[in-house]
């Protein structure tokens, strides 16, 4: 299958990975957008959050409970941080494998653009 992160998860193409378990791998994204920008995905390529079933509901989960444990070791869990799922075209999904974007070290507005 030709999907970039699909290819990342199976380390086929690099990337700085800061955490790896059986089910997910989460590393920095390519082109930062904050301070702390990192990717959360599962390792089992679906590619919307629109196309998510019931038995994905724990997988999903995790993927938002292991950006909160990143979010705490980089030290945003004072400050705040955002979590951000894009689905889709007007949300400007550009890869279409699900991933959990965590952004952190400055502000965010809202709404957001
Ligand atoms: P989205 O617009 O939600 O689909 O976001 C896709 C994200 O993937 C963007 O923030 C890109 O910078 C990031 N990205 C694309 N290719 C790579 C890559 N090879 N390694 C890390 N991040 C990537
Ligand atoms: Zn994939």
């Amino acid at each position: 299958m030709d999907c970039i992160f699909c290819k990342i998860a199976a380390k086929e193409i690099p990337s700085k990975i800061v955490f790896e378990n059986e089910r997910i791998v989460a590393f920095e994204d390519i082109n930062p957008q904050a301070p702390i920008h990192i990717l959360i995905i599962p390792k089992k390529h679906i590619p919307y959050i629109a196309e998510i079933n019931e038995e994905d509901i724990s997988l999903v989960g995790e993927l938002i409970f292991t950006a909160k444990k990143i979010a705490a070791e980089k030290g945003l869990t004072k400050d705040g941080f955002r979590l951000v799922f894009n689905n889709g075209k007007n949300a400007g999904q550009e890869v279409f494998h699900i991933h959990l974007h965590l952004l952190g070290g400055r502000k965010f507005g809202w709404p957001p653009g």
